[in-house]
């Protein structure tokens, strides 16, 4: 690790659950991030456009509500990852960030690029770890995520809340995804879906949340 390294410490957020869940609207990373370096890697450009293509997907069925859900994709050692507060919506190409190393016991993460690395950097990395197949990983928002009634017998929900940016969050969706193959609900907050790239993932995303419109209309 170079001099030039920036390092914020983001521990506002300490081990209380409580103040954790109070802060929770707080929009940031809650691990340690180093940036190693400000040049984004060298294929970011040409990932850029599926990243976007995917955004706008996303957008096109109200699933890419303001600061809110993450994409990536695996990327040589690590993971290409949009950054903490992209608006999945309209994502800048500066907004791709490598995630090279992640240490979730000591919950630190180095990253390359110009901004920092999402707050589910972490959750990310973990799923990687878990699920050597997937190459790509989407979280994404809608209104029927939130309504067990219609989730029941279509997807898996996690069996609790934790709050964002959290160990216990990334831990809470590894268990999930011990249930299931591909699609998980995080119990009361969203989607995470796995793939073999950005396209299908996306497009798992979406009819699961057409699945759901259509069961919500009809229930
Ligand atoms: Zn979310």
């Amino acid at each position: 690790m170079g001099d030039s390294a920036i390092v914020w410490v983001c521990r506002e957020m300490n081990n209380d659950h409580e103040n954790r869940a109070l802060l929770d609207g707080y929009v940031g990373v809650k691990f340690e991030v180093i940036q190693r370096s400000e040049e984004p890697p060298s294929q970011a450009a040409a990932l850029y456009r599926v990243f976007r293509g995917v955004g706008d997907w996303l957008k096109a069925h109200n699933m890419a509500s303001v600061n809110a859900g993450k994409l990536s994709v695996r990327y040589g050692r690590g993971l290409l990852i949009t950054a903490s507060g992209c608006n999945l919506g309209s994502i800048e190409q500066s907004e791709l960030v490598f995630v090279e190393q992640c240490d979730a016991e000591a919950e630190r993460v180095v990253y390359d690029g110009p901004l920092k690395p999402s707050s589910e950097s972490i959750m990310h990395w973990l799923i990687y770890a878990n699920r050597p197949k997937a190459r790509a990983i989407i979280h994404a928002h809608d209104e029927f995520a939130t309504r067990p009634e219609l989730l029941a017998g279509e997807v898996v929900e996690s069996l609790r809340e934790e709050p964002y940016g959290t160990i216990e969050l990334a831990r809470m969706a590894i268990e999930t995804f011990q249930r299931t193959e591909r699609i998980i609900v995080l119990k009361n907050h969203g989607y995470i879906a796995i793939g073999p790239d950005l396209d299908r993932t996306c497009n798992l995303i979406i009819s699961t949340h057409l699945h759901l419109l259509e069961k919500s209309r009809n229930s």
